[in-house]
């Protein structure tokens, strides 16, 4: 709608799956965008979110306030923790590397992780082993995915996908919301198949406030917060910014998406 004038567009994000690249390329505009800035931002907000939802707090605070909190009761709220734990994360990228740093002191003791290659390079710091989707899905005590929405990723966390998960494990989902099947999980979290769900990001944004998935106390979703911290927002504004004039000028750009 913007017509043949429009030259440059520059997203305050690392994701891109929102932009339509084929007629981007074609009509030879340019991209900026923010991979790196946002990485630690998110990484903490991923791990802030696997735990609240491994160890139930949400719930827990909701039982402070509403009287549920009684005598003492030797398995109430209880959850899962992360020593001696297995993590698989889906795509060990710049996040993905991030997360599994931020959760290695915590006592895990494997990391599996899946992509569209190993990364021997990458896996290293972390011993973590390339598997397929598949045994990811069954080893796994914490899955956390990480990768960017793509034709390939796309609905990639379905039926089959939950019912190889252990009923102990937690699924939790800081990417893209596309990358899951939401009403698959509904099922498999109502039906105990898996332990628990915690989302940053769903389908679609804002999500509805009666959608069945926020009836769920299993379930923890949060309003796509990932980078969402006052240094964060601002650097990554500087750089989209600095992307866009120097797109406008027609010189390099700090971080041109190349198409
Ligand atoms: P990277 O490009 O560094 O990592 C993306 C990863 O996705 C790569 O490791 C890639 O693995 C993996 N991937 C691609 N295809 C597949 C596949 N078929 N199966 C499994 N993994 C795959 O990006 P970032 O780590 O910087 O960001 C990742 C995503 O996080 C972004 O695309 C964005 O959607 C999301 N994000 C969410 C935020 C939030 O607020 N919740 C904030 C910032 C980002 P390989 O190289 O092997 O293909």
């Amino acid at each position: 709608s913007a017509g043949p004038g429009l030259k440059v567009i520059s997203t305050l994000s690392v994701g891109f799956d929102h932009l339509a690249l084929e007629e981007i390329k074609k009509r030879g505009i340019r991209v900026g965008y923010t991979p790196d800035v946002l990485t630690d931002a998110t990484a903490e907000l991923s791990v802030a979110l696997l735990l609240a939802t491994c160890r139930r707090l949400p719930e827990a605070v909701e039982e402070v306030k509403t009287g549920g909190w009684t005598t003492w009761k030797p398995l109430w709220m209880c959850g899962y923790g992360l020593s001696d734990s297995t993590v698989g994360i889906i795509g060990l990228g710049r996040i993905g590397q991030a997360i599994a740093r931020r959760l290695k002191p915590f006592g895990v003791k494997r990391f599996l992780y899946t992509g569209s290659r190993p990364k021997p390079e990458s896996a290293a710091e972390f011993q973590a082993e390339f598997v397929p989707l598949t045994r990811l899905a069954e080893e796994s005590d914490f899955v956390v995915v990480t990768c960017a929405l793509t034709p390939d990723t796309k609905g990639m966390c379905n039926k089959d996908f939950f019912s190889r998960m252990k009923k102990t494990s937690v699924f939790i989902n800081t990417s893209r919301g596309a990358v899951v099947n939401q009403e698959d999980l509904y099922d498999a979290l109502v039906s105990g198949q898996i332990a628990a769900a915690g989302l940053d990001v769903t389908t679609p944004e804002p999500l509805p406030t009666d959608h069945p998935l926020l009836s769920l106390k299993n379930c923890v979703i949060l309003p796509h917060i990932g980078s969402a911290t006052y240094a964060t927002r601002s650097t990554m504004a500087v750089l989209a910014a600095e992307n866009l004039l120097a797109g406008l000028r027609g010189e390099r750009m700090p971080h041109e998406l190349q198409l």
